[in-house]
């Protein structure tokens, strides 16, 4: 999260067009990788875990803190910036971002801010509509630069597509408001927190318990689950919206009762 006085808040639609460059002659260059709150999403937690080689558990405990949102009771993980006087970024060097490829969602936006909110539809259904702002940080000297885009050129070029894709869902749930009275509890909370971010763990949970015993989960979406973390993340919004009595996502086998308390 940037400081609110940088972002510029009017409303911009793909076709918006700006002028800016990065590159690493640029004075700036690498100022805007410290002391920043970036929220990952379980795509940017999956990309850096995989980079890294660690296990999603190990990736969390060692670059991440937890946060809770005070209106939703939702966690997020949080990029943990260097406890030094800069609080840079753990990957950040003189040379630039060491995990380039793998940058979170919010790295490859910036100077792009990228927002969500409903809006009614047809017949009383709520749709949504994204929208772009930008991020104008007095540091960041990209905007003198003379290279044109459009925001759409821009998400192509940071190859944002694929981040949207993935954790659409996800995103969608962050949306919805908890009926007052229902707000999350910490146990509720770990849950959302390890189906989101600590996909390894989530899935050992899936094939260490009796949790397929107890759910009647399809062959093809087991298979998905156990190879697949893109449809471990899409699996894992279904299990959200299970605990937290959102949508039946799940359904109970019959026989579940006998294997529920060890659920
Ligand atoms: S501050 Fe702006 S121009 Fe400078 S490195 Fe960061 S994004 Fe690029
Ligand atoms: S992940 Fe890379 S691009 Fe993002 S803040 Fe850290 S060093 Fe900068």
């Amino acid at each position: 999260m940037r400081k609110m006085d940088s972002v510029v808040m009017t409303k911009l639609s793909v076709d918006t067009k700006f002028k800016f460059r990065c590159h690493k002659d640029i004075k700036c260059f690498t100022k805007c990788c410290s002391n920043i709150e970036i929220v990952l999403t379980p795509y940017d937690v999956v990309r850096l875990k995989k980079r890294l080689g660690l296990p999603s558990d190990d990736f969390l405990g060692t670059y991440t803190y937890m946060k809770i949102d005070e209106k939703s009771s939702h966690p997020y993980a949080i990029l943990k910036m260097n406890d030094d006087e800069e609080r840079k970024c753990p990957f950040v060097t003189d040379k630039g971002c060491t995990v380039y490829t793998d940058r979170p969602a919010n790295c490859r936006y910036y100077p792009v801010g990228q927002g969500t909110m409903k809006k009614g539809g047809k017949d009383g259904a709520v749709e949504e509509e994204e929208f772009y702002f930008f991020i104008k940080e007095p540091h960041c000297f990209g905007f003198d630069e003379k290279k044109q885009w459009t925001i759409a050129a821009w998400r192509k070029d940071q190859e944002v597509d694929l981040y949207d894709r993935v954790n659409m869902g996800w995103k969608t749930l962050q949306l919805r408001k908890n009926l007052p009275g229902h707000e999350l509890d910490p146990k509720k909370q770990i849950q959302f927190y390890m189906a989101s971010y600590d996909l390894d763990k989530f899935r050992d949970y899936i094939f260490d318990s009796d949790f397929l015993n107890v759910f009647d989960i399809d062959e093809k979406t087991v298979e998905g689950i156990k190879n697949d973390y893109e449809q471990l993340i899409q699996f894992g919004v279904e299990y959200i919206k299970y605990i937290m009595m959102l949508e039946e996502t799940l359904k109970l086998k019959k026989d579940a009762a006998k294997y529920r308390k060890s659920e």
